[in-house]
């Protein structure tokens, strides 16, 4: 690895895109990519020699799993083990050496086996199906072993670190040991990618697109300020004192758990985005004996339970899920969002044709197009979970664009007994149409990530084009404005799920717009409370007023600061 920013740098600061306001001072470990096997791997000139040489690296890599087993806690234990057990398969061993003996160059080999022995186990399905990512992930840390290079996916953490890497799939993230996992930092990503959205809903210190950082050597102690979007590396003792602080006022404000609300005492309530049940719980208990600090979940992102798999989870498995999810909240609301993957959240068994342009084809709602079995048996599930769990949750799809769709949708769940049905707003056109939609659905929920970057034409995943997709872009503020003015006429609630409801000086100006409830990562709650508490519907309304009249997202927020009460503007700075 090159050390082109090693400990030598100390001090030296690595700027990228900050996701959540924590920071956290830690050693760097990090995260190798597969490799492919070189296009000019020679066939062996010693067959008995190459054979030797990967029986030895199928030995090593099953050694490894079996010690990182052992020194394993909880979930991740069984799994290395199972994993190990693979590396350890005679099968698979026997031939790989045996087309090595016909001359096969080594990780050629490797790969020829690997493949038959993932079509075998796929079309015998069930368990074995489910054994694909096991065997490609002994393929990969058997062909790194035999090139020589470090092995790829996140590494078993023996000690709380910084996980640095090129990039991370949402399905590497979601199975962070998140117990050791003091901050993430990737060379790649946007801010509303998934991998940093499920960061920062589970409170870890993010910044993404941090050019160098995939050059950060192992072990080197790093800074990660979310707040500030940066690196530093081997920094000095303050730093981690200043954090210290930021967190003693994050400490302060989560104190108050009162519900969500202005001054005045117009309710805007304050909710949860999670993606599995173990979110749910700490959401569902966090602000301990003073009363819960979040009033339900505005955003339960079903696809987490889908990213890591070869084949769709079964009716009762999510059922199972679901009602884990429910109970945890008990009587609070819960928004439960069907299935939306496709464009950054590719499924393996759901993924059309290649598209070129996927945020534009079929992903979210749009898969009940192609995958409708998915769509029905995730809806049957959910009905299950309502009805095993006394609990009613409110369900709504992503990606709908228009007011037949919501009618269609909105059919479809009720026709499963889901009485509380809404859709996200996402698209333009359903903003521009909010009233008509609102006529088909119970509520709608304003998807601002999506909904940014479908408004500004901008790849939410190109941070390098970060100021376009701004959620504080007038041109989406009027979007936004749009959606709460139809709910408002028609009585009916219009939320925000993006991640814009987690800044405390957009909320205030979201809630100037008459949005209804803000859902976002807990972390962020007792700030936006903080904030709203700060405000009369009038002032807030005046706030959302200037930001609009900006004309560009600095200048938008800019605006808002200017209005804004002090005492939020310092916690902003604090942050
Ligand atoms: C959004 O687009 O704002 C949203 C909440 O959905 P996701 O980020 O999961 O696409
Ligand atoms: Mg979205």
């Amino acid at each position: 690895m090159p050390a082109a920013v090693a400990p030598a740098d100390a001090g030296a600061v690595l700027h990228g895109i900050g996701v959540g306001r924590g920071g956290a001072v830690g050693p760097v470990v990090t995260v190798a990519r597969p490799v492919a096997a070189p296009t000019d791997e020679q066939p062996p000139t010693d067959r008995a020699a190459a054979q030797e040489s990967v029986l030895a690296a199928f030995g090593t890599v099953a050694d490894g799993l079996l010690a990182q087993s052992a020194a394993a806690t909880g979930a991740a234990a069984p799994v290395l083990k199972a994993t190990a057990q693979m590396a350890q398969d005679k099968a698979l061993r026997s031939q790989t050496l045996a087309r090595i003996a016909d001359g096969e160059p080594p990780v050629h080999a490797l790969d020829a086996v690997i493949e038959t022995f993932e079509h075998m186990f796929v079309s015998a399905g069930g368990y074995l199906a489910e054994r694909v990512t096991d065997l490609r992930s002994v393929r990969d840390r058997v062909a790194a072993e035999i090139l020589g290079v470090p092995a790829p996916g996140v590494p078993v953490l023996t000690e709380p670190s910084v996980v640095v890497a090129l990039d991370l799939a949402p399905a590497d993230t979601a199975a962070l040991d998140v117990d050791q996992v003091l901050a993430i930092v990737t060379e790649l990503g946007g801010a509303t990618s998934h991998t940093a959205i499920i960061a920062n809903q589970l409170g870890i210190p993010c910044v993404v697109r941090a050019r160098g950082a995939a050059d950060l050597v192992e072990g080197t102690t790093v800074a990660v300020d979310a707040a500030a979007g940066t690196v530093t590396l081997d920094p000095a003792p303050q730093v981690a004192e200043a954090f210290a602080r930021r967190a003693q006022v994050q400490a302060r404000l989560a104190e108050d758990t009162a519900p969500g609300a202005l001054v005045d005492g117009t309710p805007v309530a304050l909710l949860a985005n999670v993606g599995k049940a173990a979110d749910a719980e700490r959401a569902a208990g966090a602000g301990g004996p003073d009363g819960p600090a979040v009033e339900g979940s505005g955003l339960f992102r079903t696809e987490v339970l889908f990213l890591d798999r070869s084949d769709a989870p079964t009716r009762a498995e999510q059922a199972e899920v679901y009602a884990q999810v429910l109970r945890a909240f008990g009587d609070r609301k819960v928004v439960v969002r069907t299935l939306d993957a496709g464009a950054d959240k590719p499924l393996a068994f759901a993924s059309t044709a290649e598209e070129e342009n996927p945020a534009l084809g079929v992903r979210g709602y749009r898969l009940r197009r192609t995958v409708p079995e998915l769509f029905e048996t995730q809806l049957a599930a959910l009905a299950d979970a309502q009805q095993e769990t006394g609990a009613v949750p409110w369900v709504m799809a992503p990606m709908v664009s228009t007011a037949t769709e919501a009618r269609e949708f909105a059919s479809a769940a009720r026709g499963h007994g889901l009485t509380t049905v809404g859709v996200m707003v996402e698209v333009p056109a359903a903003a521009l149409r909010a009233r008509e939609i609102l006529a088909e659905v119970d509520f709608v929920s304003l998807g601002t990530n999506d909904l940014a970057q479908y408004t500004m034409a901008t790849d939410r995943l190109r941070g390098e084009l970060a100021d376009l997709i701004d959620p504080w872009q007038p041109a989406v503020l009027d979007l936004v404005a749009a959606t709460a003015t139809a709910g408002g006429e028609v009585g009916k609630p219009v939320g925000v799920c993006g991640e814009s409801a987690s800044d405390p000086a957009m909320a205030v100006v979201l809630a100037g717009l008459g949005i209804t409830s803000l859902s976002m990562s807990p972390a962020a709650v007792p700030a936006v409370r903080y904030a709203l508490a700060q405000h009369t519907t009038e002032q807030a309304t005046a706030i959302a007023v200037a930001a609009r009249a900006a004309p560009d997202a600095p200048a938008a927020r800019a605006a808002a600061l200017a209005l804004l009460d002090p005492t939020v503007v310092e916690v902003l700075a604090l942050r």
